[in-house]
């Protein structure tokens, strides 16, 4: 039975948001995370990193109690993974499937269910608070469309409105930017810094290392192993990024310092994208097109 049939979690306010301890996964005995151990503080907000099949969505999962660890333990404010309304998880695009017949108001709704309990009808005030989720996303005027009609990067919008009507208070988002056009990018991400500002803790799996870097004061970096937690400035060093991305990665050291191209990406089957690390930030494509020439030198 889902987990907001159940009465909601309780919370220990002096606990860790979110603390993992050993936890390993396997599916079919194929490990999936081994032993991963971190905490995550109040207000912290990470970006995870890792190659395709590092366990990114395994660790999302498991987080959201979704997926059931074979060993170790994970807590949200102190006890289970199960039954806390206060996590709000926005899967990775191609995980879920928007096809059946329900209104954008509905899908936002739904997020409501764990604070209204099954015993009394949505009021005023969810309808405002869901309101409210859809205007902070800038889907307001989507509200009565089928959520099987719209975009990717408009669905993507509206299950974060989902989460933000939950009143979440721990975010998980699974790639939210992939696959989808760049205005649509762009609108999540500015979606994304109006939450960072208000310090909302969220974990936000990314195939992007340039966003990590710039946008986020925490950098998990996983393959399938915890291989670094920390700020990007400890975290995204050569060292750390070849023992994640291994031969996927290429470094060039140059006079301003290094250059990592890794092919992070799945990109929806697109090729992968090289990005790039060390360098003062500049435009993506230029600092491509210098890495070119470097390696042609
Ligand atoms: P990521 O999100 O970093 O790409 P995943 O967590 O999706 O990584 O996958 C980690 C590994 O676990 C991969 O090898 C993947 O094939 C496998 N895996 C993930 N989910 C399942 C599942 N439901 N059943 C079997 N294997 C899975
Ligand atoms: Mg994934």
């Amino acid at each position: 039975m889902p987990s907001f049939f159940h009465r909601p979690a309780a919370h220990d306010i002096h606990a860790p948001s979110l603390e993992l301890e050993g936890v390993s996964v396997a599916y079919d005995g194929i490990a999936a995370l081994e032993d991963v151990s971190f905490s995550v503080r109040q207000g912290d907000q990470a970006a995870v990193i890792g190659p395709n099949g590092a366990g990114k969505s395994t660790l999302f999962n498991v987080i959201a109690g979704i997926v059931k660890p074979q060993r170790g333990s994970v807590r949200v404010y102190g006890s289970g993974p199960r039954g806390h309304i206060c996590v709000g998880y926005v899967p990775q695009r191609n995980r879920i499937d928007l096809r059946f017949p329900v209104s954008v108001h509905d899908v936002v709704m739904m997020g409501r269910i764990g604070k209204i309990g099954l015993s009394r009808w949505p009021g005023r005030r969810d309808r405002q608070i869901v309101g409210e989720a859809l205007e902070q996303v800038e889907m307001q005027p989507f509200a009565r469309r089928q959520i099987g009609e719209l975009s990717g990067g408009q669905q993507q919008r509206v299950l974060l409105a989902r989460a933000l009507a939950q009143e979440a208070e721990l975010l998980l988002l699974d790639e939210p930017l992939g696959g989808l056009d760049t205005p649509s990018q762009e609108a999540f991400l500015r979606i994304l810094d109006r939450l960072r500002r208000r310090g909302i803790t969220m974990l936000v799996a990314t195939h992007d290392l340039n966003q990590a870097a710039e946008q986020y004061p925490l950098v998990l970096v996983l393959n399938r192993r915890l291989i670094a937690f920390g700020s990007p400035a400890n975290v995204l060093t050569t060292d750390i990024l070849s023992q994640a991305y291994g031969s996927q990665m290429h470094v060039v050291h140059t006079k301003q310092g290094e250059l990592v191209i890794a092919d992070t990406c799945c990109n929806g089957g697109q090729p992968p994208v090289p990005q790039m690390l060390g360098t003062e930030p500049h435009d993506l494509t230029a600092r491509v097109e210098s890495q070119v020439e470097l390696a042609n030198r």
